[in-house]
Parts: C-alpha cells; sequence; structure tokens
C-alpha cells in the first residue's frame, strides 16, 4: 500500500533522512522506533508530502506522492491536487491539533464538508458514529478546551477517519498525555489496528508495539537500521544501534 523507495532528506547542511526505503501492505501495522532526531517524524511528514522528498520517491495505493509523471520527468502536484491527495492520509499528531473554536463534532467534519463538499447531514452522520466508536458519543458538541487529553486525541483520531483514509500516520499520539489517560487512546489505536485499517505508528510506548504491530521499524540517524516481527526486535536485536536503544528504553 505504501511504498517508500530511497528516500533522501535534508535540512540545510543535515541530512536527515538518508536513503530511507519501506514498504507497508495492506492491513499493516508497522511502528517504528528509535532516538529523538533520528528522522522518524520527518518520515511520517513526507508520506503526505508535508515535507518535500530531496531524492526518492514515495507512493500511496500506486500513486506517487506529490508528484505525477509526464514525459518521462516529475512534476510537482498542484496545491489541490496535493490536498485531494492527503485527503486518502489520516495524520493524528502528538499535540492534538484540534479547531478550538469548533466542537467535537464540527472538527471532525470540518474536512468532509468544507473541503470536500460532502452533504453537512451525511458527514454529520458519520461524524457521530466516530464519536461512537472512539467512546465519545457524549462529547459531541462540546469544546476541546472542555475535553481530557486523552478525549481530545480521540477526537483527532475520529477526525483522521471521517475521510475513509486508506492509511493512518499516528506521530507519537500518547506522548503529550498524562499517563492514566494512555491507555483509552491505545486502546482505539488498537482497535483501528483489530478492524484491518493500515497504520504506521511512532511511539516509545514499548508494549503497545509489542502487542499491536506486525513489524517494528527502528530508525537511527535518518536510516533504517533494523526491521522485524516484535519479537525479533524486542527478543533478539541484531543490531548495536537497536540494543543500546532498547535497553534505554525498556
Ligand atoms: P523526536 O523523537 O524528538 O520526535 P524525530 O525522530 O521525530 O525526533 P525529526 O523530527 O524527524 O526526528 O527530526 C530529525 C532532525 O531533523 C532533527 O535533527 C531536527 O532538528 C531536524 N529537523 C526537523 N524538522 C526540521 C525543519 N523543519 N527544519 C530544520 N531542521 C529540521
Ligand atoms: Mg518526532
Amino acid at each position: 500500500l505504501v511504498e517508500i523507495s530511497d528516500v533522501h532528506k535534508s535540512f540545510g547542511q543535515v541530512e536527515v533522512l538518508r536513503g530511507v526505503s519501506l514498504t507497508v501492505e495492506p492491513g499493516e501495522v508497522v511502528v517504528i522506533l528509535g532516538p529523538s532526531g533520528s528522522g522518524k517524524s520527518t518520515l511520517l511528514r513526507t508520506i503526505n508530502h508535508l515535507e518535500k522528498v530531496d531524492a526518492g520517491h514515495i507512493s500511496v495505493d500506486g500513486e506517487l506522492v506529490g508528484y505525477k509523471a509526464r514525459g518521462g520527468r516529475l512534476h510537482e502536484l498542484r496545491e489541490k491536487e496535493i490536498l485531494a491527495q492527503r485527503t486518502h492520509i489520516g495524520m493524528v499528531f502528538q499535540n492534538f491539533n484540534l479547531f478550538p473554536h469548533l466542537t467535537a463534532v464540527e472538527n471532525i467534519i470540518e474536512a468532509p464538508v468544507y473541503a470536500q463538499h460532502r452533504p453537512h447531514a451525511q458527514a454529520r452522520a458519520r461524524a457521530l458514529e466516530l464519536l461512537e466508536r472512539v467512546g465519545l458519543s457524549d462529547k459531541v458538541d462540546v469544546y476541546p478546551r472542555q475535553l481530557s487529553g486523552g478525549q481530545q486525541q480521540r477526537v483527532a483520531i475520529a477526525r483522521a477517519l471521517a475521510l475513509d483514509p486508506k492509511i493512518v500516520l499516528f506521530d507519537e499520539p500518547t506522548s503529550a498525555l498524562d499517563p492514566e489517560l494512555v491507555g483509552e487512546v491505545l486502546d482505539v489505536i488498537r482497535s483501528l489496528a483489530d478492524s484491518g485499517t493500515t497504520l504506521i505508528v511512532v511511539t516509545h510506548e514499548m508494549g503497545f508495539a509489542r502487542d499491536v504491530a506486525d513489524r517494528v521499524v527502528f530508525m537511527d540517524q535518518g536510516q533504517i537500521v533494523e526491521e522485524g516481527t516484535p519479537l525479533q526486535i524486542f527478543g533478539a536485536p541484531q543490531h548495536e544501534r537497536t540494543k543500546a536503544f532498547l535497553s534505554k528504553v525498556i
């Protein structure tokens, strides 16, 4: 479903992604681990073209991300085409990023109604379903500031699902939460995984990675150092850098 092929990305002089290749199959749950600054967020952001790659390419469901080939060359898509592509890729950030002036349900219908021009009643019905799915049927008309961090993040997950994305990307979805709220968010992500949604999750929650990931990818210094099943990575890491990282976090 996702093909990342030899992607390079620099910020100024610093090469943050140094030839990353990764394939994600439909329905697969891939967890990305790695130290701070290893390029995890940057990699996620290239998948929906929030960051442009300098070299290499990415495709989602057979469609090149951010570019189209014409006359043997790649041309960057127009803003509108990029936005259309992004509707297939849900993203959930560390800090929820809800619209503070919109209620829970309004946050969720914003993209379907205003960006995609879906009928309001239909979008609302779908939003109510999604709020139920994340356990927030009683918070439909509530503003983000009236919600706990865990509840806000669950609204953000519902919002990411509103356009029926092919894949959902999570960038440390629980690291801004108080410890007692982490579980409720991980449970929602786990239920998405169980229902067959394709997920890429950057997280430091090792228990979650172990239980839910089909595959664990360890990144360091802009490269994928090692990947494998949770059993392989946690049970018998091959690379010294993986071993050193895991010994610090577990
Ligand atoms: P963390 O675990 O702390 O979130 P990360 O693995 O997500 O780290 P990135 O955020 O991808 O790491 O950052 C990788 C490197 O790229 C860091 O050195 C960071 O300072 C740098 N970087 C990221 N975004 C930018 C930017 N927009 N401009 C300049 N440098 C950037
Ligand atoms: Mg990050």
